[in-house]
């Protein structure tokens, strides 16, 4: 069930130190619905039954709590991609600062697996529709966005591409702090 998965990849990210006990979300389409982690809980704690369903304009339909702030964010991409059937959002730190510097090239797998550039998003306030708008937008052409000051967003055709693809921008930041301490070199 995809409400299991999300509960589990959720505590996976949590245990790599992509995300704080409280922050980010994933989200996952079922059919004209979304189900998205609620705010204010501590993710990796989250159950099945915590999880809260919103239509395509944010109402909620089922749950017992409020659907992350972050919900604007989830809808716009649904809405702009139909291809995408999951969103993940960390607020991996290194990503996060290192942002437009990140070295793409610097892994062979971020070919295969980002199918596509990282995309870079201006500090927007968090939880807002300009933030959502502006982050569909970035998506539009890619996979993969930071937003600086605030994280990481990554889309997939299934919840397990998209949180591959939040680790392996990850990956890239790490490889490209590397090379920064390692100053260039092959
Ligand atoms: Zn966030």
């Amino acid at each position: 069930m995809i409400e299991e998965e999300i509960v589990e990849y959720y505590r996976l990210l949590y245990l790599r130190g992509q995300t704080t006990l409280l922050s980010g979300n994933i989200s996952a389409r079922l059919g004209d619905l979304v189900v998205i982690t609620p705010t204010s809980a501590p993710k990796p704690l989250l159950r099945p039954s915590d999880l809260v369903y919103i239509d395509l304009d944010g109402r909620v339909v089922k749950g017992e709590r409020a659907p992350s702030s972050e919900w604007r964010m989830h809808v716009a991409i649904y809405r702009r991609r139909p291809d995408v059937a999951a969103v993940v959002h960390t607020h991996a730190v290194l990503p996060t600062v290192l942002a437009e510097r990140i070295e793409a090239d610097l892994l062979l797998e971020s070919e295969s697996y980002l199918g596509g550039g990282i995309a870079v998003v201006p500090p927007i306030k968090p939880g807002t529709w300009e933030l959502a708008e502006a982050v569909a937008e970035a998506l539009a052409k890619s996979n993969v966005a930071i937003m600086k000051k605030h994280g990481v967003v990554a889309v997939g055709p299934s919840l397990a591409e998209a949180v591959n693809r939040a680790e392996v921008v990850n990956d890239l930041a790490l490889a490209t702090l590397a090379r920064i301490w390692l100053g260039g070199g092959p």
